[in-house]
């Protein structure tokens, strides 16, 4: 299946906040830890951050990028659970 992938406007910001950019649901969305398996995940459609799109889009490439976006969303302290 494919899914269609939406870019944000060219005027997105990668944020400073637990915000991101969805490409599945195409529009800036939070994001929630998943604690079992301690990655994040869009509140909306349950992409993680492990996706390429989602990486791209939110510039998440280096692992000191990925931590510091994974301590903003802990820090916001909601799950999906
Ligand atoms: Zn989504």
């Amino acid at each position: 299946m494919e899914r269609r992938i939406i870019p944000p406007p060219a005027d997105w910001k990668a944020t400073t906040t637990a915000f991101a950019w969805c490409p599945y649901c195409g529009r800036a969305v939070n994001f929630v830890m998943d604690n079992r398996l301690n990655i994040a995940r869009c509140e909306r459609c349950g992409i993680s951050e492990n996706d390429f799109y989602v990486r791209q889009f939110n510039r998440i490439w280096r692992e000191s990028e990925l931590n510091s976006f994974l301590k903003k969303v802990k820090r916001r302290g909601k799950t999906n659970q």
